[in-house]
Formats: structure tokens, sequence, C-alpha cells
């Protein structure tokens, strides 16, 4: 196979990897009960069609199944995660579960297995925050213990930009905001393994980072290259200031701060910072979106009128 082939292979996979295409008439003939039927499982007793006498190819596939690489192993999806992480979150949040392991489910493995890791090859991370709260501390405290969780709270943040700046993009248009907790889940995901691979590698974690969600939201929300890389600049920056602020905010309530008036300045400042580069944002995509949709326009009405002579016609 020339590299071409294999790119454009890879290039198939990566839109849709699952092969849901099945012949309805194909008859079996069940080696369990002796039942025939059409389908892909038996109706009788549910044993999966096609199967035959054990052979070697089963003891590969059995063996393959304990290791976890069927559909919806937790191996697959992060299989899946790494080289097409966009199209899997839009496939997973427009209906096709069948895709991927539930991702919050995921995600607490993904923690648990982190801090194995952590443990077993004594890293000791020392992203300590210090501040003057003891509850913001112990909060932090908290999160070295179960990093998924961590991550999914800073993610979090991420949602209400996402959804202002990626509103109107060429692809999951006008998402919703459920649908955007679990666009987050599935990029919590991929900040945790880039955090933990930032432990072996050199921290590279804030090069990373952007990465990941510039390459996700790519396939995701289908903008070129400029207009997905300012959107998700605007994106990651307003929501380290939005979680600043929540930080500010929850050291306010439980300590008593030196000064009311810089507090209050320094959350002004961060609300200023955070939410004006969004509207900004917002406004030019919605204008853009205006524009595209403008452009479709006579096409439709030129293809309306194609209906109406056919109509004539008939
Ligand atoms: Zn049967």
């Amino acid at each position: 196979m020339s590299l071409k082939e294999r790119y454009k292979r890879f290039k198939e996979w990566q839109l849709d990897p699952f092969d849901w295409s099945f012949d309805e008439n194909e008859r079996h003939h069940c080696e369990n009960c002796g039942y025939d039927f059409a389908g892909k499982f038996c109706p009788h007793c549910s044993q999966k069609a096609g199967l035959k006498k054990i052979s070697w190819k089963s003891v590969f596939q059995s063996t393959a199944e304990v290791w976890g690489m069927n559909n919806r192993s937790l191996l697959y999806s992060l299989w899946q995660l790494i080289w097409r992480p966009g199209y899997l979150i839009s496939d997973y949040i427009n209906g096709k579960r069948q895709v991927s392991f539930p991702p919050v489910k995921m995600l607490v493995v993904m923690g648990v297995i982190s801090v194995l890791i952590d443990n077993l090859f004594g890293i000791n991370e020392v992203k300590t925050v210090r501040g003057d709260s003891p509850l913001v501390n112990q909060f932090f405290a908290w999160i070295k213990t179960s990093p998924g969780w961590g991550w999914l709270i800073m993610t979090c943040f991420f949602i209400i930009p996402t959804w202002c700046l990626f509103r109107y993009a060429p692809r999951n248009t006008k998402h919703t905001l459920p649908q955007g907790f679990f666009i987050t889940v599935f990029m919590a995901i991929q900040v945790l393994i880039v955090d933990d691979l930032a432990d072996f590698f050199g921290d590279y974690f804030y090069i990373l980072l952007p990465l990941c969600y510039f390459y996700a939201y790519s396939q995701l929300f289908g903008y070129g290259f400029w207009g997905n890389f300012w959107r998700v600049v605007i994106t990651l920056g307003s929501g380290f200031l939005l979680a600043a602020l929540a930080l500010t905010i929850a050291e306010l309530l439980t300590t008593i701060p030196k000064s009311y008036v810089e507090e209050y300045k320094a959350m002004a400042d961060l609300i200023f910072c955070s939410m004006v580069p969004i509207i900004v944002g917002m406004y030019i995509s919605k204008k853009t979106f205006n524009r595209r949709e403008k452009k479709k326009e006579p096409q439709n009405i030129e293809i309306s009128d194609n209906d109406k002579t056919e109509n004539k016609t008939l």
C-alpha cells in the first residue's frame, strides 16, 4: 500500500471508524440453539450471529477482548481520543453513544490510574498554589489526590467561552450547554493524560494543553487554521481568567482581606479581561456565520426553483 493510500484510509477511519452496516436479509444458523434467523443476534438465545466453532481466530479474539480491544473499550476509546478526538466527541454528543467508553467513567478511571502512576514512580508534583485562605489550600490539596475531578473542574471554566465562541461554527453549530459539558469531560481526560506525560517528558504541559484543544476543536467545530487558532486562544485565556476570578471570590468569602477595594478592583479587571474578548469574538463569529448563510441562500433558491419546474412537468 502506498503512503497516499494509507493516509486516505487513515482519514476515512478518522471520520468514521465503525462499520454498522450489515445485510438485513442474510440468514444465519445459530450454533447455540439451532434457530435460523436474520440479523446480528439470535432472537431466541441472543448469541451473536456468525459465531463458528472455536478456531485460532477465536483464541486471539477472546484474549484481545480481555485486554479491552472491542469497540466500547477503554483502550480503544483512548486510542480514538489520540487520533480523532474532535470527531469522537462530535459523534458522542450527537447521539452515537456506542462509539466510546462512558466519558465520565473514563475520566474517573484515568484519574485513579494517574494517582497510581504518581505513587509508583514517586512523582511529587510541585504545582501548589499557595493562597491565604485555608479552605482554598485544602481544595488544592484535595485536587492532588483526585486529579480527574480536579481537571474536570478546571476545564469547566472553558464551557462558557467555548459555547460563546464556537456557537456559529461550521460544524456542530449552536451546541447546547449539556453538550458543552460532555465536550469538557472528553477534554479533561486528554488534559489529564497530557499532565501525566509532562511528568515524564519534561514540563511541556503549557504547550501540550493548547495543542490538545486546537487539534480537537478543529475536528469538532470545523473552522480553518486561523479561525480555529484565535478562538482557542481566547477560549483558554478567558477560561483561565474566569478560574482566577472564582479563586478570588472563594478567598474573599473565606478570609478577611487587607483591603476590600483592591480585591474588588482585581475582580473587576478579571471580569473585564475575560468577558470583552469573548463578546468581541462572538460578535465576529456571528458576522461570518451570517455571511456564510447568505452565500448558501441563492443556491437554495435555485434548487427550489428546479423543484418547481420539475413539479410542473410532472
Ligand atoms: Zn440461538
